[in-house]
């Protein structure tokens, strides 16, 4: 029999929080809101001993809702952190390097006094796209140097913002089997995922390097990530901080791939070394756009709206492409 091990087990794994207060263009569902998914998030990470968890919030949804700023103050006395992710969440890829850090420091204004109490100064970009061109990327990442912030790369995510839109048109239809269904579905393919990232990873670098998972702020996020922290956990992750992933030189460094696409840094490593990642993006997607539909609700739709109306705010011509 082949004894192969488990490229879960002893794999080490920092978890992140972004974009708690969603989108501005995609509201949280009715009834539910970034308190309620919040407490459901800071419970789960007690129950599984996951420290120090840094929350990347887009800050443009609080201009409308400043008291849901109030969230953080929970977030950190619960031992969580906060880092910076831009005010309106406009990819790199569609604005020029000024427009972008002005849109950092934006954020930076309204996030001061939860960003001062973090023992780093962390900066993660939006869509994880961090520079279509290396020029870009150096230019940003010298202006994020010079104002003391580290970029905090994602290397493991599962696809859980396409699983929340479809579960926000589950809500909106009462279709609590579709809901069990997305669920159920979420935490299987966050575990899929994160089994087929960290190998592809492994083998892109010779080693399994320290990771930094994502995990959305949603409700169907915050109603399964008890379950996904315990699967994992079973299957031998273990879990750190964000400090001590940075301190693996593959998270410091970056991956050496400068691509405009929709890449997390572990398909970034792959990429760069020829190494095949199959089913990342999952094929489980289409099926997840097949249920609760609701007219003009797909992802594309969803996701396309916002960034009209984010267009609205910082002029920009959205590349839908660049998603794919
Ligand atoms: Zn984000």
């Amino acid at each position: 029999m082949n004894q192969t091990v488990d490229p879960l087990h002893g794999l080490r794994v920092a978890v992140t929080v972004d974009d708690q207060f969603q989108w501005t263009g995609i509201p949280f569902p009715e009834g539910h809101g970034p308190k309620s998914v919040s407490r459901a998030m800071i419970e789960a990470f007690a129950n599984h001993n996951v420290p120090e968890v840094y929350a990347f919030n887009s800050t443009a949804p609080t201009d409308e809702s400043p008291g849901d700023l109030s969230i953080l103050d929970d977030w950190c006395a619960a031992g969580h952190h906060v880092g910076n992710h831009t005010h309106q969440h406009v990819s790199l890829n569609w604005l020029d390097v000024e427009t972008y850090l002005g849109d950092v420091d934006k954020s930076e204004e309204i996030l001061r006094p939860w960003l001062e109490k973090a023992p780093s100064r962390y900066f993660r970009y939006a869509f994880a796209m961090d520079g279509d061109t290396l020029d870009k990327t150096r230019q940003v990442q010298t202006h994020l140097t010079r104002t003391g912030y580290l970029s905090s790369p994602v290397t493991l995510w599962f696809y859980d913002a396409q699983f929340a839109v479809a579960y926000q048109r589950a809500l909106a239809l009462s279709d609590r089997e579709a809901q069990k269904w997305l669920e159920d579905e979420l935490v299987r393919t966050a575990v899929d995922q994160t089994r087929r990232q960290a190998a592809a990873a492994a083998s892109a670098i010779g080693r399994s390097p320290a990771h930094i998972l994502l995990i959305h702020g949603t409700t169907v996020a915050g109603a399964t990530l008890d379950r996904i922290l315990a699967e994992l956990a079973n299957l031998g992750v273990e879990y750190i901080t964000s400090e001590e992933a940075m301190r693996d030189p593959a998270n410091a460094i970056g991956s050496p791939l400068t691509t405009r696409k929709f890449r997390n840094a572990s398909q970034k490593w792959a990429e760069f070394a020829g190494v095949a990642l199959d089913d990342v993006p999952p094929a489980i997607l289409d099926d997840v756009e097949e249920v609760a539909k609701i007219d003009g609700q797909s992802w594309n739709e969803v996701l396309g709206g916002a960034t009209a109306e984010w267009a609205k705010r910082i002029p920009f011509t959205p590349v839908p492409a660049d998603f794919h």
